[in-house]
């Protein structure tokens, strides 16, 4: 099967057919009317898959999805223009310039928990980079995926872009074909098994992976302002199951209880008395994610730590934002990505501390700093080594497609978004050309001593 799609798809690609940047600009507006014709049926999706409330899906999915295709229409035709870079003395005369050509047939393997965005974003980058694209969506989001395999063949040319469905074999059957480039989104585990399996053929990988993101919060800030970002950053985004959500707040022993305090009312605020009632929180996606969260606080030395929240109620997969305290730093919570609902909070004594104890684990997908003290600002940013990193916000910067997205070290390899999509998916061709004059003579053997005086 795998092999039959990829085989079909190279010979449309050998074919030219994807190229023209008419062919790419007419698959991009197809699936902005995709996008804007079937909104209500990409919000039913994911509220099948993870109960995710309508504005959730529409902000952080559909709109940017719609932004994204839109950025590259516009961009695409001068993105896909050689570009003239000057001669060099040893070319003389001659002219030079860097032809972005598409890489061939690439596969995009997504996950569940951005289900709808994390997949369209790459094929937007695909497509507008002339490439031919099988889609794996995946199936931890049922009805995403199931929605993908429907649209996709009405909207755009199904003799270049293919959604394939399935686990762990259609997966390992995909990896198995020889592809141009392969954009993989999940764990790292499966990343490098995807990787190796790249490895077998010299494929290309991006390798879009998470981690724990850190949130530094110091005392010099707007403390009322910072607990709302920080709040809809962690549970008004899949409520904890985000790769940029933050996964640990690092705060000085001193300032901690305040900001407990003023977190647990602005839980309360968002989410009522009862989270687990409110409307406006993602569930769990399924019952093996929900017994990985829960079994992470059971330890009593963990559960002891909870200082607010920690309600669950199985029968719905639903967790409630959840406090945790100066957790034990050899606990499973505080090693691996939490992935949910789950805050800790690590105290320090000083809050330049924070920075070394960021610096004692693998490189974040993504950095946050509350602070309105510009020596610390400067400070994180020159020595936090992360993808990406935002001050007094979290996750925004995903949104601005100026900004590459990825990650570095165990938060992944290559990055996308705006142009750098196009990137991704392009070849830098380094073409030069020369005319039959400028001889010289010092090039060619043989080497005499007078040519070699030079
Ligand atoms: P997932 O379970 O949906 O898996 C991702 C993809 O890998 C799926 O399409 C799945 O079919 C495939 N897969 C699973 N097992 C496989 C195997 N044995 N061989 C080949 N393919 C296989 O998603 P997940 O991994 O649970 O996603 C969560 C992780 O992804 C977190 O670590 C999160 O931080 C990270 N993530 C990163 C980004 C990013 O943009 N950097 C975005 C979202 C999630």
């Amino acid at each position: 099967m795998a092999e039959a799609v990829v085989r079909e798809l190279r010979a449309s690609f050998t074919a030219g057919r994807t190229r023209p940047v008419e062919w790419r600009a007419a698959q991009l507006t197809a699936l902005v009317r995709m996008i804007e014709e079937k909104e209500a049926d990409i919000s039913a999706a994911l509220q099948a898959d993870l109960a995710k409330p309508h504005m959730e899906s529409y902000l952080h999915e559909i709109s940017l999805a719609k932004a994204s295709c839109k950025f590259s229409l516009k961009g695409m035709k001068s993105w896909t223009k050689p570009e003239k870079v000057p001669s060099a003395i040893t070319t003389f005369p001659s002219t030079a310039q860097i032809v972005p050509e598409p890489l061939g047939v690439v596969l995009i393997i997504s996950a569940w928990n951005y289900p709808f965005l994390l997949s369209i974003d790459p094929v937007i980058g695909a497509i507008a980079a002339g490439n031919a694209v099988v889609l794996k969506p995946s199936e931890i989001a049922p009805a995403t995926s199931s929605l993908f395999a429907k649209l996709l063949p009405e909207y755009v040319d199904n003799s270049c872009i293919k959604v394939v469905e399935g686990g762990v074999d259609e997966t390992t059957d995909l990896l198995e074909q020889k592809w141009d480039k392969i954009f993989y989104t999940g764990n790292g585990t499966i990343g490098r098994i995807v990787m190796t399996a790249a490895a077998k053929h010299l494929t290309p990988v991006a390798l879009e992976l998470g981690g724990k993101c850190p949130v530094i919060v110091d005392s010099d800030v707007d403390l009322h302002v910072a607990v709302k970002r920080i709040a809809v950053g962690k549970w008004g985004c899949n409520n904890g199951q985000a790769c940029i959500a933050p996964d640990y707040i690092i705060t000085t022993k001193s300032f901690a209880p305040e900001l407990v305090d003023s977190l647990k009312r602005v839980i309360k605020r968002f989410y009522g008395e009862d989270p687990l009632q409110s409307a406006d929180l993602s569930r769990i996606v399924n019952s093996k994610h929900f017994n990985r969260l829960t079994s992470l606080v059971e330890d009593k030395k963990v559960a002891d730590k909870i200082v607010y929240g920690g309600q669950t109620d199985e029968k719905q997969l639903k967790i409630a934002p959840t406090l945790l305290l100066d957790v034990p730093l050899d606990t499973a919570l505080m090693t691996g990505e939490i992935f949910g609902p789950y805050l800790p909070i690590v105290t320090v004594e000083k809050i330049e501390d924070s920075i070394d104890f960021i610096n004692s684990k693998t490189k974040p997908l993504a950095a946050y700093l509350f602070t309105k003290n510009k020596k610390l600002q400067d400070n994180f940013v020159t020595n936090v080594p992360a993808g990406g990193m935002l001050v007094n916000d979290v996750a925004l910067h995903l949104t601005n497609p100026h900004l590459p997205f990825g990650g570095v070290g165990e938060s992944g390899m290559g990055s996308y978004h705006g142009k750098f999509s196009f990137d991704c998916f392009t070849h830098k061709k380094a073409v030069l050309i020369r005319g039959f004059g400028g001889e010289a003579t010092a090039r060619y053997p043989p080497y005499t001593q007078e040519k070699q005086k030079i």
